[in-house]
């Protein structure tokens, strides 16, 4: 039997990076699991890879119908929903305040703060009729501390934090906990471009920024992974509302 064995969950942005690794590692856990992302041919062949444990469904986060239909799809493909990983994220413009834009500002928090309400809105009634589940939110250490860079991402990642204690205390009644995951930085296709945006050498930026945390490196997906696998799994059934960090002690000073 495996840890998630017997569970279905749906992982949105589960093509690339750290979603890709919490589908791969739940998997192997024993669950069942919907890729919900854009990138629909990095997506159709990961779950092609999987097999049957595994299906892709198109949608964007931020859009409602698009995805009250992959929830609606993961429900009939699969027959139930135990888990909700809320990890499609983007890291938007990189400007101080006063120059960005009001587009700029809400195309962030379209993505990774309205995109966790639906997500989480349309999760709800399959959630409520398993018997409860985990809904896990990925925010940031920037949902913790500051940063002066930025500012729209920073700002979702800090109500991401809050959003996940308000539904906790909600739906702790229903059996629905809600988490959120607090990673440093972790080398995927994200801080790859943001690095890259940086200019100069880019593996100069990587070793400049893993030296931040105090372990002396970056983390890799996997270290996230691991800790969704937990809080999906029965093993955290006390944990709601909880915020879980694993940032290499970044946070730690
Ligand atoms: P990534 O850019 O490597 O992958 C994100 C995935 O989300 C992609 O597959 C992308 O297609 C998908 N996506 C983006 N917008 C979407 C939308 N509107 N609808 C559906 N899917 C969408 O990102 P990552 O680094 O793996 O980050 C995953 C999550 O973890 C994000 O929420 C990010 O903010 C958070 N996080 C990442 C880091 C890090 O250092 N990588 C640190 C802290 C928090």
């Amino acid at each position: 039997m495996g840890r998630l064995s017997g569970k279905v969950a749906l992982v949105t942005g589960g093509a690339v990076g750290i979603g890709a690794a919490c589908v791969v590692r739940m998997i192997e856990s024993g669950a069942q699991v919907a890729i919900v992302d854009l990138h629909d041919d990095i997506g159709r062949k990961l779950a092609a890879q999987l097999g049957d444990n595994a299906r892709y469904f198109h949608a964007d986060v931020s859009a409602e119908a698009e995805v009250a239909a992959a929830i609606a799809g993961t429900v009939a493909a699969f027959g139930r929903l135990d888990v909700l990983v809320n990890n499609a994220g983007i890291a938007g413009a990189n400007k101080p305040t006063h120059e960005l834009t009001e587009a700029e500002w809400d195309r962030v928090q379209a993505v990774n703060v309205k995109g966790v309400f639906f997500c989480t809105k349309h999760a709800i009634a399959p959630l409520r009729a398993a018997g409860g589940g985990s809904i896990i939110n990925l925010s940031s250490i920037y949902g913790l501390v500051g940063a002066p860079d930025l500012p729209p991402y920073h700002a979702s990642k800090g109500a991401v934090r809050l959003m996940s204690k308000t539904d906790a205390l909600i739906y702790a009644a229903d059996r629905i906990r809600v988490n959120s995951i607090h990673p440093g930085f972790i080398w995927t296709p994200l801080v790859e471009q943001h690095l890259a945006a940086m200019g100069g050498d880019a593996q100069q930026h990587r070793r400049e920024v893993g030296a931040l945390h105090p372990l002396g490196h970056m983390g890799e997906p996997d270290d996230i992974a691991w800790g969704v696998v937990y809080l999906a799994s029965d093993e955290s059934k006390f944990m709601t509302g909880s915020e879980l960090v694993i940032d290499g002690g970044y946070t730690c000073r």
